[in-house]
Order: C-alpha cells, then sequence, then structure tokens
C-alpha cells in the first residue's frame, strides 16, 4: 500500500449508489471541493438535498457499463454486488483507481482514518484488514493529539516561511527547524507550545548569534535582530510556589529577551524559560541590596533602549512592597513604554497555606499590610492607636522579622489584647514553610525558640485561630518536601499535589533551572534513568542539594548508576505504578533531621 495525499479540488468523482455509506463518501469528497457526480435510482434524502442546492450532479438511474472510465476516482457503494463489480472491473480496465464499500477485493485504494487539525492530517489503515481496529485507535490517538497541534503546525508554516524570507541557506534552515522543534514540542510528554511572533524572533536572533550558523547573512540589515521597540513587564512571580506565578506572567517571562530578576522571584522561574534569555539577579535580601534600586532602575531603562522585552520579575506582588511604582515611575520618566502584571502577595498566600483566611465575615472585615521595617524607620507613619484599637481586623507585616519585637511592644502598649491569636508565616507557600500559631504576647518568644527566619510574615488578629483547623496544606503527605526531578511525565503533579514543591528541570540543565535549584535546598531527588543522573550529577553537592538528599531511583539500573557515582542515601522506587504508591513510598521516609 502506497500512501498519498490527493488534491482532489475540481477533479472529476463518481459516486455509484446514494444510501448512507455513499453519502459519507460524498460528504468526504465535497469536503475536498472534488466535482461529484452521483448515479443511483435510490437517494437518501441528505444527497437529494446537496443535488438541489447544486452542490454535486445527481443521475436517479442505474449504473451505465463503462461510466466509470470517465472519472479520476470512483466509489461503488451499492448493495448489489453485481453492480459493485462492474464499476471495479469498468474502473480497473481504464486505469482508474476504485472503492468498493466493504469489499476490499473490489479496492484499488482504501480511505485511511483520519484525524485533522487544521492543516495537520494524520491517515490511519489497515491496508483494509481491520478497519475496526483502526477506528477504535483513531478515537484514541485523538484524545492524544488536542486541537493545539493545528495551531502548532500552522504556527510551524509561518516559521519557515519567515526562515525562507531571511534567506537563510539551506544547511543553516535545517538547524533552525531542528531549533525549533526542539523548542516547542516536549519530546517526553508530546505536548505542543505554540511560539507568538515574538518568541519566535526571540529564537531566530539566539540562533542568528549562534556560530553553527554562521553562514547565514547576518549583514543585511539583520532582520531578525529587529524585534521591535523595547517593554519593560513588571511581573509579580507569587509567594515563591512556582503555581502561583500568574498564567500572564508566564507568558511574558517565555517571551523575554532579559529577566531581572529579585532573591523572592527566583523560585517562580520556569525551569523551562528558553536557554538565550538573559538573567539578571538583582538579589535583595532582608537589608542588604546588592544591587541598589537606582542602577536597577538604570538597568532596566538600558535594556528596554536596546530593543529588548524586559521582565523585572518581583517576588509577591510588584506594587505591595515590591518597589513597583518606584520602578514603573523611572521608567515613565524615561520614556520606556512598560505594563504592570500583579502576582499573589505573600501576605494573603502564605496566611492562606497556613490555613489562616485573611478575612473572615463576623471575625476581621479589614485587612492592613504593613511594612514593619519601614516604620522601624520613621516610627511616626504608624498609628499603632489605630491598629492596636481595630479587633475587628487582621494585620498582617512583610519585612518584620528584625522588628518583631518592638511590633509586639507597640501593639500591646497601645492597648491590644495580648491574648490576640498571631501566627508566624515562614517561606509560605514553599516546600519550606513553617508557621507558629500562638498569640500576640507569646509571638516574640515563639519566633526566638522556633529560630523563624525571613522571609517571614507576622499575622495578627482574630481569624489566626482557624489555623488549626483549616490547616490544609500541613495535612499533605510530603508537605515540607522540596523534590527535584527531570521533567516530562505527570510525576511532578502527582507530587505537587502530595505537597511537595517539585522542581522540575530539563535536561540539559538550563540556566533558569540552576538558578531555582539553588533557591533552597531539595530534599530528595526522584530519577528514571542513569542519563537522568549523569545529568544531574553536574549539580550535586551545589547549593541547592540539601546535605541529606534522598534519591529515589526508579530501575535497578539507575540505582546502580547513582550508586557508582558515589551518590548517598539512594533508594529504590519500587515499580512507577500509581500515583498512589509513588506517594507512599516517598511519605513513608519522614524527612530527615537537622
Ligand atoms: N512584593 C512582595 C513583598 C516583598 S517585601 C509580596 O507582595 O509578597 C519582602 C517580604 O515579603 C518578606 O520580608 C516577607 O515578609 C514577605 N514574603 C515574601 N515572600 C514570602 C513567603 N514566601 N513567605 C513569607 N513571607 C514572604
Amino acid at each position: 500500500m502506497f500512501p498519498v495525499m490527493l488534491q482532489l479540488a475540481g477533479q472529476r468523482c463518481l459516486v455509484v449508489g446514494a444510501g448512507g455509506v455513499a453519502s459519507r463518501k460524498i460528504q468526504g469528497l465535497l469536503s475536498e471541493n472534488a466535482d461529484v457526480t452521483v448515479v443511483a435510482p435510490d437517494v437518501v434524502s441528505g444527497v437529494a438535498a446537496l443535488a438541489d442546492d447544486g452542490s454535486l450532479a445527481l443521475e436517479r438511474r442505474t449504473y451505465i457499463d463503462g461510466e466509470a472510465a470517465n472519472y479520476v476516482l470512483v466509489f461503488a457503494a451499492t448493495d448489489d454486488r453485481g453492480v459493485n463489480r462492474r464499476v471495479f472491473e469498468d474502473a480497473s480496465e481504464a486505469g482508474v483507481w476504485v472503492n468498493v464499500a466493504d469489499d476490499p477485493e473490489l479496492c484499488t485504494f482504501h480511505l485511511p482514518a483520519v484525524i485533522r487539525r487544521g492543516p495537520l492530517h494524520l491517515a490511519l489503515a489497515s491496508a483494509g484488514s481491520a478497519p475496526f481496529a483502526i477506528r477504535r485507535l483513531r478515537r484514541l490517538l485523538e484524545r492524544w493529539i488536542g486541537p493545539e497541534w493545528g495551531e502548532w503546525l500552522e504556527a510551524a508554516a509561518r516559521f519557515r516561511d519567515r526562515v525562507r524570507d531571511l534567506g537563510v541557506p539551506t544547511i543553516g534552515r535545517e538547524a533552525l527547524f531542528d531549533a525549533y522543534f526542539e523548542e516547542t514540542v516536549d519530546q517526553e510528554t508530546h505536548n505542543v507550545r505554540v511560539l507568538t511572533a515574538g518568541e519566535e524572533s526571540v529564537l531566530l536572533k539566539n540562533l542568528g548569534r549562534d556560530r553553527s550558523l554562521a553562514e547565514e547573512p547576518a549583514a543585511t540589515g539583520d532582520p531578525i535582530g529587529d524585534a521591535g521597540p523595547g517593554m519593560v513587564s513588571l511581573v509579580g512571580a507569587g509567594p515563591g510556589n512556582p503555581g502561583l506565578l500568574t498564567v500572564r506572567g508566564h507568558r511574558c517571562l517565555m517571551a523575554a529577551d532579559a529577566v531581572v530578576y529579585d532573591r523572592l522571584a527566583a523560585p517562580a522561574l520556569p525551569c523551562d524559560l528558553p536557554r538565550e534569555v538573559e538573567l539578571h539577579s538583582v538579589g535583595k535580601s532582608a537589608d542588604r541590596h546588592p544591587v541598589p534600586q537606582d542602577e536597577i532602575n538604570a538597568m532596566l531603562i538600558r535594556l528596554s533602549r536596546e530593543g529588548k522585552r524586559v521582565v523585572r520579575f518581583k517576588g509577591g506582588d510588584p506594587f505591595v512592597f515590591g518597589r513597583g511604582g518606584e520602578e514603573a515611575e523611572a521608567l515613565v520618566e524615561a520614556g520606556c513604554p512598560f505594563e504592570i502584571i500583579p502576582g499573589v502577595t505573600s501576605g494573603i498566600a502564605g496566611p492562606a497555606w497556613a490555613g489562616i483566611p485573611v478575612t473572615h465575615r463576623g471575625e476581621a472585615v479589614r485587612v492592613t499590610l504593613l511594612t514593619a521595617h519601614e516604620c522601624e524607620k520613621d516610627r511616626a507613619q504608624i498609628r499603632w492607636d489605630l491598629l492596636a484599637q481595630d479587633p475587628a481586623s487582621t494585620l498582617v507585616a512583610y519585612m518584620g522579622m528584625k522588628a518583631l519585637p518592638g511590633v509586639v511592644r507597640e501593639l500591646l502598649g497601645a492597648g491590644m489584647d495580648g491574648e490576640t491569636p498571631a501566627a508566624l508565616v515562614e517561606r509560605g507557600t514553599t516546600g519550606a514553610q513553617r508557621s507558629i500559631i500562638t498569640t500576640l504576647g507569646d509571638l516574640p518568644d515563639e519566633a526566638h525558640r522556633a529560630a523563624i527566619k525571613p522571609p517571614a510574615l507576622i499575622v495578627i488578629g482574630p481569624t489566626v485561630r482557624h489555623a488549626t483547623t483549616l490547616d490544609w496544606f500541613g495535612r499533605r503527605p510530603l508537605a515540607g518536601r522540596r523534590i527535584l526531578l527531570v521533567r516530562g511525565t505527570d510525576r511532578g503533579e502527582i507530587l505537587e499535589d502530595a505537597g511537595a514543591e517539585v522542581v522540575a528541570v530539563p535536561l540539559p540543565l538550563s540556566p533558569a533551572a540552576r538558578v531555582v535549584l539553588e533557591t533552597s535546598s531539595v530534599t530528595d531527588v526522584v530519577v528514571a534513568s542513569p542519563e537522568e543522573i549523569e545529568a544531574l550529577d553536574l549539580v550535586r553537592g551545589g547549593v541547592g542539594w540539601g546535605p541529606r538528599v534522598r534519591v529515589w531511583c526508579i530501575g535497578l539500573e539507575s540505582q546502580e548508576r547513582a550508586r557508582n557515582l558515589g551518590w548517598n542515601h539512594v533508594e529504590r522506587l519500587e515499580d512507577d505504578g500509581g500515583s498512589n504508591e509513588l506517594v507512599e513510598q516517598l511519605a513513608l521516609v519522614s524527612l530527615p533531621s537537622g
């Protein structure tokens, strides 16, 4: 069997018979704009209607010997085997392709089952031997190949045109196409990504810089480099859990030329951020500003003037104690276009992860977001008296660990009840989250005892008491675990649902994945092959590799490879059966203390 795709537009096709089966063939032919003639004494109403509106030529009579020879493609679908056979013989003799429904012996071609996704056509066939199996297989594949594949193919076609228009020589083209494919199709999960025109430009631009494509005539005005005017997006990264980055923020990052990120935003960087994206760390921590604010502003302005799409990636929400306003003003002053993509602020998400609703009917009807440390500088800025006399509210203090004793003293001094429920949430929403539920009076001692460190939030108010019943996250079997694995399976989601913070890295490790990995230590590594182990061996012992990392190997081979490379705490994950088993096995071994 030799598969072909026929261009049937305007071609003369004959269908003998006009029952249900014939009707389906007719529909198929018409959708390809074929010139269709139907010959049949009895006609189902659907076909008659098509004849009435002129979509096809209908001849209400029996088949006349020899007429099949006048067409390029012939179908017979009558219930008279004699007629079918004559049609077959006439067509074969005349060298015309013929198909008799449900009679493989009377066919010179078969119709495949087709899955269509836009311009993508997948044809499945069994050489006529088991159409039932093909139909079921098609259903299976249809679920697997979603509509996005059509969009993906359309985008690929645009990319091909663009590469052609750029005049890239043939050798360079194949390298570009390889890169495009690699960038848009996840070879493990078979998920596809449709690149925006902007993302395409980035890809082309970066490949243009690549020496292996040096043959490309880059001198001619460099159309690739012209990606439009610069733009700065101030993007909120959320509180640290990568799943709490917004969809829009994610899209912005994936299309960026440069990302300027803070320390608290780093854990939410997508590990599959394209390798070519410039990464600039301007990490601010508690009271250290490694890159002064005016230098950050200057950097944003410079990158934007270079015509780049810049993401200024900030922890939580950019406008909540994030200096987003200051940066935006600097951009306005410099005439640089910008946008704000809000984020989930830690002051709401952190408490939520600890089971504390910041408002609650009848208990807290107001929320105050406060920066404790700014207030230390200028005490007059905070009306402690008002805060202390406002029992139906929640007070959330950011940047407060150093100022904690002072905050408590001020509130108690201004008359707040020492028994008011109060909490601390450290590294909320991440695998390293810890929380303390106590009272205002006991807060400083408890914080000291547990050695709570920034980033942490102080939460004071009546709703804190709900944490004992609403502590949904702490009850997850893998809460407190930060697990490194290679992306491409659904293991990451399973572990995440079980409460773990998952760092799912691409191989080879991307620069973004390294940044994410180093933001805090992993407690576990799940590896499924010797290749994964070899790739991850590069980061073993690095900053993100906790001292007692437990390594979970799927398969004997992986386990041996890990041991040979000298990895410690290597465990075998029994059969990668269901999600429950995976979680159960990991949960059985509690966190190494210390
Ligand atoms: N723009 C950020 C706040 C930046 S100020 C936001 O909207 O969340 C930095 C302070 O945020 C830290 O000192 C800490 O108080 C708080 N913070 C940020 N992430 C946190 C987290 N995951 N858990 C607890 N506190 C966090």
